[in-house]
């Protein structure tokens, strides 16, 4: 699915689970109150951009020799790397179990490295970090982070076999991520609302997420004078949010504490990592996979995210039209920008404005309850 500037969903067949206006418990249930979000150009403290590794065909999840050693691949997760990355860090291990090798270089220092080097820790494995960049200077913690594995691959150039691994990972992340709930980790869970005038481009009903479509609980959809929001529709539902600096800090944090090594190092050609003492090596090099291992199918997709002061009060997400808003204790994060093939990290202060503008104009005209 092609994504070029503000958040757009693929329109779809309804899913089964959704309450349609009309039906009997669709009317039984109300919105509860909702605090609108105070939205000012003035209140943006910082403006992030990151960039996704994206695949039409996919993320990579493969074991391939390399001399006498051997390279497990796991990169390429799009927009869903902070929500896949348990259940690819466990397949991974898998592929490196299937090996005589206990002592593992991990390439790579986002979320995906972090959660691979913590499952080889617990499968009995000796494990370094090889990374150019360490939290909070990745991709990952650029991220939103709502739990939500989207905009990962293309409908129409993946095939049977990933579709089955993309939702194993899944689901084995999502019942991961359900044993890290709290403060101390950053993630819980969350209402989501999306609002929009028709329900023919519902975020549910993206194609992309059948197969995982119970992953999403709590569904009712609202209809028109029965939410607070100024659009037609509001469908309800649960993710968890996961707040990106608290999560990798903690993170890296578990890693160290197990007897994790970590060593800040760049490599320029996979004749570096043959090099390496380690017999095992796993590639979570991200975008970085395109040029160390030859992956011309990997591209950037540029996302900017501004963050405006937090508002505790405000406790559950929007998605729509104009974006997303995921009220993290970090600040207000208004996102939802999918620039495919953009490469600047220089925030584009347009997109600051109309990001701020649209959600102005959304959040004021909320009905107060
Ligand atoms: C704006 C935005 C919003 C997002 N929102 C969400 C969301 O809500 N939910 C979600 O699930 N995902 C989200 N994502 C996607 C998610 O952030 C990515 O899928 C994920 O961060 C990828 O993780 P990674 O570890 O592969 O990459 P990175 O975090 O980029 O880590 C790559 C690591 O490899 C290292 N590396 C690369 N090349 C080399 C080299 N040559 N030598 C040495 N080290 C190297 C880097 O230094 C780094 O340590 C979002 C992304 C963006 C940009």
């Amino acid at each position: 699915m092609r994504r070029a500037s503000f958040l757009s969903i693929a329109s779809g067949t309804a899913a089964a689970a959704v309450l349609r206006p009309g039906s009997a418990a669709f009317a039984a249930e109300r919105a509860r109150r909702l605090v609108p979000v105070n939205v000012a150009l003035e209140n943006v403290t910082r403006t992030t951009v990151g960039l996704r590794p994206y695949r039409d065909a996919g993320f990579v999840l493969r074991a391939e020799a390399l001399g006498a050693k051997t390279v497990v691949h796991n990169y390429g997760h799009g927009g869903g790397g902070m929500s896949l990355s348990w259940g690819c860090a466990i397949i991974a291990s898998e592929l490196a179990l299937q090996t005589e090798k206990r002592r593992a270089a991990v390439l790579g220092s986002g979320v995906i490295g972090l959660s691979m080097a913590r499952v080889l820790q617990d499968r009995g494995f000796d494990v370094t970090i090889y990374a150019r960049d360490v939290p909070p200077d990745t991709t990952s913690n650029k991220s939103g982070a709502q739990w939500s594995p989207t905009s990962v691959f293309s409908s129409t150039d993946v095939t049977d076999a990933f579709r089955a691994q993309y939702s194993r990972a899944a689901e084995l992340a999502y019942a991961r991520y359900q044993t890290l709930l709290g403060d101390a980790y950053g993630v819980r869970w969350i209402e989501n609302y999306d609002c929009r005038d028709e329900l023919a481009r519902a975020f549910l009903d993206n194609p992309a997420l059948t197969p995982i479509r119970h992953l999403y609980p709590a569904v009712h959809q609202f209809g028109p004078g029965e939410h607070p929001f100024p659009t037609r529709y509001a469908t309800r539902f649960l993710t968890m949010l996961i707040e990106p600096n608290r999560y990798l800090r903690r993170l890296q944090d578990d890693y160290l504490e197990r007897g994790g090594r970590l060593v800040v190092r760049e490599f320029h050609a996979a004749a570096d990592v043959s090099a390496l003492d380690e017999p095992l090596i796993v590639n979570c090099t991200g975008l970085g996979a395109a040029a160390l291992f030859g992956d011309p199918a990997l591209e950037p997709v540029r996302g900017q995210l501004s963050v405006l002061a937090p508002q505790p009060a405000v406790d559950y997400i929007t998605l729509g039209p104009r974006g997303y808003m995921f009220p993290r204790s970090d600040g207000i994060v208004l996102g939802g920008t999918f620039e495919h093939g953009a490469t600047s990290l220089l925030p584009d202060e347009a997109t600051v404005s109309r990001m701020v503008a649209n959600h102005r104009t959304f959040f004021s005209g909320m009905r107060k309850t």
